[in-house]
């Protein structure tokens, strides 16, 4: 049998929110095509515990507990890629967090800064120094999640739905800034997926769950690896031509 080819063979990748969801999906999935990579999340134990899988797997793994709100945890988690693989070749710039459903008028600051300062200021905290030390080996490729949040909106989430719309945003800036790099930046639109952040709200909401894969033709939700399968193929060489755009992975959701 022809052994499966490693799209992602030779390449360093540091992947954000890695501790579950779509990141750890993404671990298993960047590693299976050959890449080495960083994990990047704040619950030490769940990135211990998968770095131990991967490894067991015969990968290159390591992690970094870091918080994306922080521009000087993201410089230390880069600075930790370098330090351990001499370079960095792609980033999955993932991490996010939802709130809780409430109307625009009645949400406070605080959720509105945790929404942004994650999501938004997150990304931004990932794209200087990974983007910095992409310039230094001659390009790469980034990866942010944004959501269909990003695209459409939807009542009673208006922080996540501006954090998501501004990723695409920071995503078509560092595209067009750094095309003449070779450094590639796109966004990823997930529709619902099956994760720790949906599985919260579904407990909260038990009535959502049936509405919500009704929102999408195929009447499902995604699996975290569907997602991480169209992030790992943007930052392979296959997609050299792919920068600054939004890959939608919704099933269908934002097509009728
Ligand atoms: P999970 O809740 O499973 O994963 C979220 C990840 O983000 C965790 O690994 C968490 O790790 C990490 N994270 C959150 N805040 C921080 C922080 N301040 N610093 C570092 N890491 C952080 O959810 P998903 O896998 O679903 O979410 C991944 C991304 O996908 C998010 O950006 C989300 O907005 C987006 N998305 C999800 C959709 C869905 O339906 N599930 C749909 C569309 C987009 P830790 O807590 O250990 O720090």
């Amino acid at each position: 049998m022809t052994p499966p080819l490693k799209n992602l063979a030779g390449k360093v990748a540091l992947i954000t929110g890695a501790s579950s969801g779509i990141g750890a999906a993404a671990a298993r999935v960047f590693t299976r095509e050959g890449a080495r990579v960083v994990l990047v999340a704040r619950r030490e134990d769940r990135l211990q515990t998968l770095v131990k899988e991967l490894r067991t797997a015969g990968a290159d793994a390591s992690y970094c507990t870091a918080d994306v709100q922080s521009a000087p945890d993201m410089q230390r988690a880069v600075a930790h890629t370098l330090n351990t693989h001499g370079r960095l070749d792609a980033a999955f710039n993932n991490a996010g967090a939802a709130a809780a459903k409430t109307p625009l008028h009645l949400m406070d600051d605080a959720t509105y800064d945790l929404i942004m300062d994650t999501n938004v200021r997150g990304v931004w905290n990932c794209l200087r120094p990974q983007i910095s030390a992409m310039l230094t080996t001659g390009g790469g490729a980034i990866v942010n999640t944004s959501s269909v949040a990003g695209l459409v909106a939807t009542s009673v989430a208006a922080p996540y739905i501006a954090a998501k719309h501004a990723v695409i945003g920071l995503t078509k800036v560092a595209a067009v800034e750094y095309a003449p790099h070779h450094i590639r930046v796109n966004a990823i639109a997930p529709g619902l997926t099956r994760s720790e952040m949906v599985q919260d709200w579904f407990t909260r909401h038990p009535a959502q769950e049936a509405k919500s894969k009704a929102s999408s033709p195929q009447n499902r939700m995604a699996e975290p690896e569907e997602i991480a399968e169209a992030a790992a193929w943007l930052c392979t060489d296959h997609a050299s031509f792919i920068t600054g755009t939004t890959l939608t992975i919704d099933g269908g959701a934002t097509t009728w």
